[in-house]
Protein backbone atom coordinates (compact mmCIF):
# COMPACT_ATOMS: atom_id res chain seq x y z
CA UNK A 1 0.00 0.00 0.00
CA UNK A 2 1.32 3.84 -0.52
CA UNK A 3 0.81 4.26 3.05
CA UNK A 4 3.35 2.21 4.10
CA UNK A 5 5.54 3.43 1.48
CA UNK A 6 5.09 6.98 2.85
CA UNK A 7 5.61 6.28 6.06
CA UNK A 8 9.11 5.22 5.87
CA UNK A 9 10.41 7.85 3.42
CA UNK A 10 8.58 10.01 5.87
CA UNK A 11 10.89 8.76 8.31
CA UNK A 12 13.92 9.00 6.54
CA UNK A 13 13.42 13.02 6.27
CA UNK A 14 12.62 13.42 9.87
CA UNK A 15 15.96 11.50 10.85
CA UNK A 16 18.12 13.52 8.50
CA UNK A 17 16.61 16.84 9.50
CA UNK A 18 16.58 16.23 13.52
CA UNK A 19 19.13 18.56 15.75
CA UNK A 20 20.20 20.31 12.17
CA UNK A 21 17.84 23.06 11.11
CA UNK A 22 14.94 22.78 13.21
CA UNK A 23 14.36 22.68 16.96
CA UNK A 24 11.39 21.98 18.99
CA UNK A 25 9.83 23.16 22.20
CA UNK A 26 10.85 19.79 24.02
CA UNK A 27 14.58 19.71 22.95
CA UNK A 28 14.59 23.59 24.71
CA UNK A 29 12.65 22.32 27.61
CA UNK A 30 14.92 19.30 27.85
CA UNK A 31 18.09 21.61 27.65
CA UNK A 32 16.99 23.55 30.67
CA UNK A 33 17.74 20.74 32.81
CA UNK A 34 21.31 20.51 32.44
CA UNK A 35 23.17 22.85 35.20
CA UNK A 36 26.75 22.32 36.71
CA UNK A 37 27.16 23.43 40.27
CA UNK A 38 31.47 24.08 39.86
CA UNK A 39 32.00 23.96 36.39
CA UNK A 40 30.98 25.80 33.55
CA UNK A 41 28.60 25.89 30.69
CA UNK A 42 29.42 27.91 27.33
CA UNK A 43 26.62 28.93 24.99
CA UNK A 44 27.42 30.74 21.57
CA UNK A 45 25.37 32.60 19.47
CA UNK A 46 27.40 33.55 16.22
CA UNK A 47 26.32 35.11 12.66
CA UNK A 48 28.27 32.65 10.30
CA UNK A 49 26.86 33.65 7.01
CA UNK A 50 28.48 32.85 3.82
CA UNK A 51 27.15 35.52 2.27
CA UNK A 52 28.01 38.51 3.60
CA UNK A 53 31.58 36.89 5.96
CA UNK A 54 34.63 36.37 4.73
CA UNK A 55 36.37 32.84 4.48
CA UNK A 56 37.07 32.81 8.08
CA UNK A 57 35.94 36.45 9.65
CA UNK A 58 33.42 34.63 11.80
CA UNK A 59 36.44 32.16 13.54
CA UNK A 60 38.28 35.92 13.78
CA UNK A 61 35.39 37.29 15.45
CA UNK A 62 34.42 34.22 17.99
CA UNK A 63 37.91 34.52 19.60
CA UNK A 64 37.83 37.63 19.86
CA UNK A 65 34.91 37.26 21.96
CA UNK A 66 36.07 34.34 23.67
CA UNK A 67 39.48 36.12 24.97
CA UNK A 68 37.48 38.98 26.01
CA UNK A 69 34.72 37.38 28.15
CA UNK A 70 37.43 35.05 29.50
CA UNK A 71 39.58 37.26 30.75
CA UNK A 72 36.49 38.25 33.90
CA UNK A 73 37.42 35.27 35.34
CA UNK A 74 40.23 33.89 37.70
CA UNK A 75 43.36 31.65 36.55
CA UNK A 76 41.39 28.87 37.79
CA UNK A 77 38.12 29.48 36.48
CA UNK A 78 39.94 29.77 32.82
CA UNK A 79 41.44 26.33 33.26
CA UNK A 80 37.53 25.13 33.29
CA UNK A 81 36.96 27.53 30.43
CA UNK A 82 39.30 27.62 27.51
CA UNK A 83 39.09 24.28 26.58
CA UNK A 84 35.55 24.60 25.88
CA UNK A 85 36.35 27.52 23.52
CA UNK A 86 39.43 25.47 22.51
CA UNK A 87 36.21 23.24 21.46
CA UNK A 88 34.02 25.24 19.79
CA UNK A 89 36.88 26.63 17.75
CA UNK A 90 37.67 23.32 16.88
CA UNK A 91 33.83 22.84 16.22
CA UNK A 92 34.16 25.79 13.50
CA UNK A 93 36.73 24.51 11.47
CA UNK A 94 35.59 21.46 10.48
CA UNK A 95 32.07 22.12 10.10
CA UNK A 96 31.66 25.24 7.65
CA UNK A 97 29.83 22.95 5.35
CA UNK A 98 26.77 22.43 7.56
CA UNK A 99 26.58 26.12 8.42
CA UNK A 100 23.00 28.33 7.49
CA UNK A 101 22.85 32.15 8.71
CA UNK A 102 23.92 31.51 12.27
CA UNK A 103 25.03 29.16 14.74
CA UNK A 104 24.30 28.70 18.58
CA UNK A 105 26.54 25.98 20.53
CA UNK A 106 26.20 24.47 23.67
CA UNK A 107 29.51 23.32 25.92
CA UNK A 108 30.68 21.84 28.76
CA UNK A 109 32.52 18.68 28.49
CA UNK A 110 32.31 18.11 32.53
CA UNK A 111 28.76 17.85 32.45
CA UNK A 112 28.99 15.80 28.72
CA UNK A 113 26.90 18.39 27.42
CA UNK A 114 27.01 19.51 23.56
CA UNK A 115 24.07 20.78 21.15
CA UNK A 116 24.39 22.63 18.00
CA UNK A 117 21.78 24.65 16.06
CA UNK A 118 22.28 25.78 12.33
CA UNK A 119 19.75 28.47 12.18
CA UNK A 120 18.65 30.70 8.67
CA UNK A 121 18.54 33.87 10.73
CA UNK A 122 20.92 36.18 11.61
CA UNK A 123 21.28 36.72 15.80
CA UNK A 124 23.20 39.16 17.88
CA UNK A 125 26.45 37.57 18.14
CA UNK A 126 27.36 36.82 21.88
CA UNK A 127 28.75 34.26 24.52
CA UNK A 128 27.52 33.42 27.42
CA UNK A 129 29.45 31.56 30.47
CA UNK A 130 27.09 30.51 33.13
CA UNK A 131 25.94 27.23 35.11
CA UNK A 132 23.56 26.84 33.18
CA UNK A 133 22.75 26.88 29.24
CA UNK A 134 21.54 30.44 27.89
CA UNK A 135 18.49 30.37 25.61
CA UNK A 136 16.46 32.75 25.03
CA UNK A 137 17.55 33.50 21.43
CA UNK A 138 16.55 29.97 20.73
CA UNK A 139 12.68 30.43 22.92
CA UNK A 140 12.84 33.70 21.14
CA UNK A 141 13.26 32.08 17.89
CA UNK A 142 10.55 29.47 18.50
CA UNK A 143 7.37 32.02 19.75
CA UNK A 144 8.24 34.58 16.82
CA UNK A 145 8.63 31.97 13.71
CA UNK A 146 5.84 29.29 14.91
CA UNK A 147 6.10 26.36 12.77
CA UNK A 148 3.53 25.73 10.12
CA UNK A 149 2.83 22.66 8.11
CA UNK A 150 1.72 23.18 4.54
CA UNK A 151 -0.39 20.72 2.61
CA UNK A 152 -1.04 21.33 -1.23
CA UNK A 153 -3.86 18.95 -2.51
CA UNK A 154 -4.99 18.11 -5.94
CA UNK A 155 -7.07 15.19 -6.90
CA UNK A 156 -4.57 12.64 -7.31
CA UNK A 157 -1.31 14.07 -5.29
CA UNK A 158 -0.28 15.65 -2.47
CA UNK A 159 2.47 17.82 -1.17
CA UNK A 160 3.94 18.46 2.48
CA UNK A 161 5.93 21.40 3.45
CA UNK A 162 7.24 22.77 6.87
CA UNK A 163 7.58 25.95 7.35
CA UNK A 164 10.39 27.49 10.19
CA UNK A 165 12.37 30.38 10.38
CA UNK A 166 12.01 31.81 7.22
CA UNK A 167 12.41 28.57 5.39
CA UNK A 168 10.46 25.63 4.02
CA UNK A 169 11.72 22.59 3.61
CA UNK A 170 9.65 19.78 1.30
CA UNK A 171 8.56 17.16 3.50
CA UNK A 172 6.89 14.44 1.05
CA UNK A 173 5.42 14.14 -1.70
CA UNK A 174 2.53 11.75 -2.44
CA UNK A 175 1.06 10.35 -5.60
CA UNK A 176 -2.06 7.57 -5.82
CA UNK A 177 -1.50 5.70 -9.37
CA UNK A 178 -4.98 4.11 -9.15
CA UNK A 179 -7.42 7.56 -9.90
CA UNK A 180 -8.36 6.76 -13.06
CA UNK A 181 -8.59 8.88 -15.95
CA UNK A 182 -11.63 11.51 -16.70
CA UNK A 183 -13.02 10.56 -19.17
CA UNK A 184 -14.90 7.31 -19.91
CA UNK A 185 -12.97 5.30 -22.28
CA UNK A 186 -14.85 4.02 -24.99
CA UNK A 187 -17.09 1.11 -23.72
CA UNK A 188 -14.80 0.00 -20.75
CA UNK A 189 -16.41 -2.47 -19.12
CA UNK A 190 -19.81 -1.12 -20.09
CA UNK A 191 -19.75 1.66 -17.47
CA UNK A 192 -21.85 4.53 -18.24
CA UNK A 193 -20.55 8.10 -17.66
CA UNK A 194 -22.51 8.99 -14.39
CA UNK A 195 -20.95 5.59 -13.10
CA UNK A 196 -17.82 6.16 -14.32
CA UNK A 197 -17.83 9.75 -12.93
CA UNK A 198 -18.70 8.19 -9.12
CA UNK A 199 -16.57 5.46 -9.64
CA UNK A 200 -13.54 8.44 -10.11
CA UNK A 201 -15.13 10.07 -7.34
CA UNK A 202 -15.03 7.25 -5.55
CA UNK A 203 -11.02 7.08 -6.04
CA UNK A 204 -10.43 10.68 -5.65
CA UNK A 205 -12.21 10.72 -2.11
CA UNK A 206 -9.71 7.56 -1.25
CA UNK A 207 -6.72 9.04 -1.88
CA UNK A 208 -8.67 12.58 -0.02
CA UNK A 209 -8.57 10.38 2.86
CA UNK A 210 -4.37 8.85 2.40
CA UNK A 211 -3.39 12.60 2.48
CA UNK A 212 -5.90 13.37 5.84
CA UNK A 213 -4.13 10.42 7.57
CA UNK A 214 -0.72 11.93 6.28
CA UNK A 215 -1.39 15.10 7.70
CA UNK A 216 -2.35 13.59 10.92
CA UNK A 217 0.51 11.55 11.08
CA UNK A 218 3.56 13.09 10.28
CA UNK A 219 2.59 16.78 11.12
CA UNK A 220 0.08 16.11 14.16
CA UNK A 221 1.69 13.28 16.02
CA UNK A 222 5.13 13.59 15.14
CA UNK A 223 6.11 17.26 14.55
CA UNK A 224 3.40 18.87 16.92
CA UNK A 225 2.30 21.31 14.29
CA UNK A 226 -0.29 23.81 15.80
CA UNK A 227 -1.31 25.69 12.12
CA UNK A 228 -1.85 24.01 8.75
CA UNK A 229 -2.30 26.23 5.21
CA UNK A 230 -3.97 24.55 2.84
CA UNK A 231 -2.90 25.36 -1.37
CA UNK A 232 -3.73 23.75 -4.63
CA UNK A 233 -6.78 23.88 -7.21
CA UNK A 234 -9.85 25.48 -5.01
CA UNK A 235 -11.68 22.64 -5.72
CA UNK A 236 -9.58 19.81 -4.48
CA UNK A 237 -8.39 21.85 -1.65
CA UNK A 238 -11.90 22.81 0.17
CA UNK A 239 -13.39 19.69 -0.44
CA UNK A 240 -9.87 18.24 1.18
CA UNK A 241 -10.38 20.66 4.08
CA UNK A 242 -13.99 19.86 4.67
CA UNK A 243 -13.07 16.17 4.56
CA UNK A 244 -10.68 17.09 8.05
CA UNK A 245 -11.84 15.90 11.32
CA UNK A 246 -12.57 18.65 13.63
CA UNK A 247 -9.53 19.02 15.52
CA UNK A 248 -7.70 19.27 12.40
CA UNK A 249 -9.66 21.26 10.73
CA UNK A 250 -9.06 23.80 13.81
CA UNK A 251 -5.61 24.24 13.27
CA UNK A 252 -6.15 25.27 9.64
CA UNK A 253 -5.41 28.98 9.30
CA UNK A 254 -5.94 30.09 6.02
CA UNK A 255 -5.93 28.38 2.52
CA UNK A 256 -4.43 29.39 -1.49
CA UNK A 257 -4.77 28.71 -4.39
CA UNK A 258 -1.77 26.95 -6.45
CA UNK A 259 -0.90 24.44 -9.20
CA UNK A 260 0.80 21.26 -7.68
CA UNK A 261 4.14 22.26 -9.85
CA UNK A 262 4.44 25.32 -7.98
CA UNK A 263 7.94 26.06 -7.17
CA UNK A 264 8.94 26.01 -3.77
CA UNK A 265 9.19 29.65 -2.94
CA UNK A 266 5.88 30.68 -4.17
CA UNK A 267 4.50 28.40 -1.67
CA UNK A 268 6.81 29.53 0.86
CA UNK A 269 6.08 33.14 -0.02
CA UNK A 270 2.07 32.64 0.08
CA UNK A 271 2.68 30.43 3.53
CA UNK A 272 4.17 33.73 5.23
CA UNK A 273 1.50 36.09 3.85
CA UNK A 274 -0.79 33.97 5.78
CA UNK A 275 1.62 33.43 8.76
CA UNK A 276 1.92 36.85 9.31
CA UNK A 277 -1.86 38.16 9.62
CA UNK A 278 -2.43 34.91 11.85
CA UNK A 279 0.50 36.35 14.31
CA UNK A 280 -0.65 39.61 14.53
CA UNK A 281 -4.27 38.06 15.49
CA UNK A 282 -2.48 36.28 18.49
CA UNK A 283 -0.73 38.78 19.66
CA UNK A 284 -3.40 41.10 20.19
CA UNK A 285 -5.44 38.82 21.36
CA UNK A 286 -3.06 37.85 24.29
CA UNK A 287 -2.57 41.43 25.06
CA UNK A 288 -6.21 41.89 25.35
CA UNK A 289 -6.53 38.91 27.71
CA UNK A 290 -3.73 39.98 30.07
CA UNK A 291 -5.17 43.04 30.06
CA UNK A 292 -9.22 42.05 30.45
CA UNK A 293 -8.44 39.61 32.77
CA UNK A 294 -5.91 41.95 34.82
CA UNK A 295 -8.69 44.05 35.61
CA UNK A 296 -11.07 41.53 36.36
CA UNK A 297 -8.15 39.77 39.25
CA UNK A 298 -8.55 37.44 37.11
CA UNK A 299 -4.80 35.30 37.12
CA UNK A 300 -3.39 37.78 35.14
CA UNK A 301 -0.17 40.62 36.27
CA UNK A 302 0.44 43.59 34.29
CA UNK A 303 3.39 45.93 34.28
CA UNK A 304 6.34 44.60 35.22
CA UNK A 305 6.60 45.11 39.73
CA UNK A 306 3.47 42.54 39.00
CA UNK A 307 5.04 40.10 36.46
CA UNK A 308 8.19 40.29 38.70
CA UNK A 309 6.49 38.71 42.10
CA UNK A 310 4.78 36.58 40.19
CA UNK A 311 8.13 35.06 38.60
CA UNK A 312 9.23 34.59 42.80
CA UNK A 313 6.08 32.42 42.90
CA UNK A 314 6.54 30.69 39.93
CA UNK A 315 3.49 31.55 38.42
CA UNK A 316 4.13 32.55 35.13
CA UNK A 317 2.21 30.36 32.47
CA UNK A 318 2.32 32.96 29.58
CA UNK A 319 5.13 35.74 29.90
CA UNK A 320 4.74 38.66 26.92
CA UNK A 321 6.66 41.58 26.26
CA UNK A 322 7.32 43.45 24.17
CA UNK A 323 9.92 42.98 21.45
CA UNK A 324 13.38 44.85 22.17
CA UNK A 325 12.03 45.48 25.87
CA UNK A 326 15.43 47.21 27.92
CA UNK A 327 15.42 47.90 31.68
CA UNK A 328 17.69 48.04 34.51
CA UNK A 329 17.83 45.66 37.60
CA UNK A 330 19.68 44.69 40.40
CA UNK A 331 20.77 41.14 40.87
CA UNK A 332 21.77 39.05 44.45
CA UNK A 333 25.32 37.70 43.26
CA UNK A 334 24.75 34.88 45.56
CA UNK A 335 21.70 33.10 45.15
CA UNK A 336 20.48 35.41 41.61
CA UNK A 337 17.11 36.65 42.95
CA UNK A 338 16.63 39.79 40.57
CA UNK A 339 14.43 42.79 41.84
CA UNK A 340 13.54 45.86 39.62
CA UNK A 341 14.59 48.45 42.68
CA UNK A 342 17.98 48.88 44.64
CA UNK A 343 17.92 46.63 47.89
CA UNK A 344 20.99 47.05 50.23
CA UNK A 345 21.65 43.83 50.53
CA UNK A 346 19.49 40.42 49.27
CA UNK A 347 15.98 39.71 51.13
CA UNK A 348 16.40 36.35 50.71
CA UNK A 349 20.33 35.57 51.80
CA UNK A 350 21.58 39.01 52.60
CA UNK A 351 23.83 38.56 49.24
CA UNK A 352 25.63 41.39 47.73
CA UNK A 353 23.33 43.31 45.32
CA UNK A 354 24.64 44.59 41.78
CA UNK A 355 23.49 46.49 38.68
CA UNK A 356 22.47 44.76 35.84
CA UNK A 357 21.65 46.17 32.71
CA UNK A 358 20.58 42.47 30.89
CA UNK A 359 17.58 42.68 33.31
CA UNK A 360 15.29 41.81 30.99
CA UNK A 361 17.13 38.28 29.88
CA UNK A 362 17.39 37.03 32.86
CA UNK A 363 13.59 37.67 34.31
CA UNK A 364 12.47 36.29 30.64
CA UNK A 365 15.37 32.97 31.51
CA UNK A 366 13.54 33.28 35.12
CA UNK A 367 10.36 32.24 33.32
CA UNK A 368 11.21 29.94 31.02
CA UNK A 369 12.76 27.74 33.73
CA UNK A 370 9.41 27.48 35.62
CA UNK A 371 8.20 26.45 32.56
CA UNK A 372 6.36 29.65 30.89
CA UNK A 373 5.86 30.00 27.50
CA UNK A 374 7.54 33.72 26.16
CA UNK A 375 5.61 35.23 23.84
CA UNK A 376 7.62 38.47 22.08
CA UNK A 377 4.89 40.99 20.91
CA UNK A 378 5.52 43.35 17.63
CA UNK A 379 2.23 44.87 18.22
CA UNK A 380 0.91 46.24 21.45
CA UNK A 381 -2.53 48.25 22.36
CA UNK A 382 -2.33 51.66 24.07
CA UNK A 383 -3.05 50.01 27.28
CA UNK A 384 -0.32 47.53 26.97
CA UNK A 385 2.59 50.15 26.54
CA UNK A 386 1.21 52.34 29.50
CA UNK A 387 1.48 49.50 31.43
CA UNK A 388 5.08 48.95 30.80
CA UNK A 389 4.73 46.57 27.54
CA UNK A 390 5.06 43.48 30.03
CA UNK A 391 2.21 41.18 31.20
CA UNK A 392 1.22 37.76 32.20
CA UNK A 393 -1.49 35.39 31.95
CA UNK A 394 -0.93 33.23 35.14
CA UNK A 395 -1.03 29.85 36.54
CA UNK A 396 -3.66 30.21 39.79
ZN1 LIG B 1 20.24 36.38 47.51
Amino acid sequence: MPENVLSSHLYININQRKGMYMFTRQELEEMTSYSTEDSYIVSVYLTVDPATHLKDEYVAAFKNMAREELQKYDQKEQKIIAPEIERITEYMALNKTKFRKSLALFTSQDIDFWREFHLSVVLNDQIIINRRPYLKPLADLLDNYQRYGVVLVDRESARVFLVHLGEIEEYTEHFNPDIPGQHKKGGWAGLSQSRWDRHIEKHVNLHLKDVVNILNDVLLSREYIGRICIGGPVDAASRFKEMLPQHIQEKVVGTFKADMNTEINEIRKQTLEIMKEVEREKEEELVNEIISRAHKGDRAALGLDDVMSNIARGNIQKLALKSGLKKWGYKCQSCESIFTSKQDKCPYCQGDIEKIDHFIDLMVQQALNQGALIEVVFHTSEKFKEAGNIGALLRY
